[in-house]
């Protein structure tokens, strides 16, 4: 129906999350007429991104040198580690002003009938900075969903075990169940944060 290269640009917008086969129409044919400056720039920052930003060799969050900026900030309580699914859900976090902590992302949330597995996340990591000594608690900041609270509970079983003396918190209720963290608002986050309680 279009030319090849229109197809293939339709077909790779596609694959973007939430870009239905007429979003990805309507945005090719918009990349089509818009200047041939506007649509390098666009292709130049996809680019850059995947050449130049790595993960954290600490905590897993973007970083593009070997540790993140929060790893980096020696003002950042390093007795704290916020554990999230993924690298976005750091922002709203911050967003709130009310935690002055590290962070550990896992690259998801546990999933079996998906595939998802303990090995599959960056679970073994965790379980390596707590038993290293130096951590007073470990907040597990994972989704309020039902995958998200799996993952709070396996990681906070295993705590136990590993590291009787390190608190294990969860974000307190409140949270929109069922929605991922980086859609609830700083105020309801920053309430969560602070309010949490021992798991
Ligand atoms: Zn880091």
């Amino acid at each position: 129906m279009y030319a090849p290269p229109v197809q293939r640009l339709i077909t790779e917008l596609g694959k973007l999350p939430g870009i239905g086969q007429r979003t990805a129409q309507r945005l090719a044919f918009h990349l089509l007429r818009a200047d041939a400056e506007d649509a390098n720039a666009l292709a130049d920052a996809i680019r850059e991104v995947k050449e130049r930003i790595g993960l954290c060799e600490v905590c897993f969050n973007l970083a593009d040198e070997p540790r993140c900026r929060i790893c980096q900030d020696e003002r950042r309580d390093a007795e704290l580690i916020c554990v999230v699914e993924e690298p976005g859900d750091v922002i709203p976090i911050e967003r709130t002003h009310e935690y002055r902590g590290r962070y550990h992302v896992l690259g998801g949330a546990l999933s079996p009938i998906d595939g998802v597995d303990p090995e599959d996340l960056k679970i073994a990591e965790l379980f390596a900075r707590v038993e290293a000594g130096g951590v007073r608690e470990v907040v597990l900041a994972t989704n309020p969903t039902t995958t998200g609270e799996a993952t709070a509970l396996h990681i906070a079983a295993a705590l136990r075990e590993r590291a009787p003396g390190v608190a294990v918190t969860r974000l307190a209720s409140g949270l929109p169940v069922g929605a991922d963290l980086e859609y609830a608002d700083e105020v309801t986050l920053g309430k969560a944060l602070a309010g949490r309680r021992a798991l």
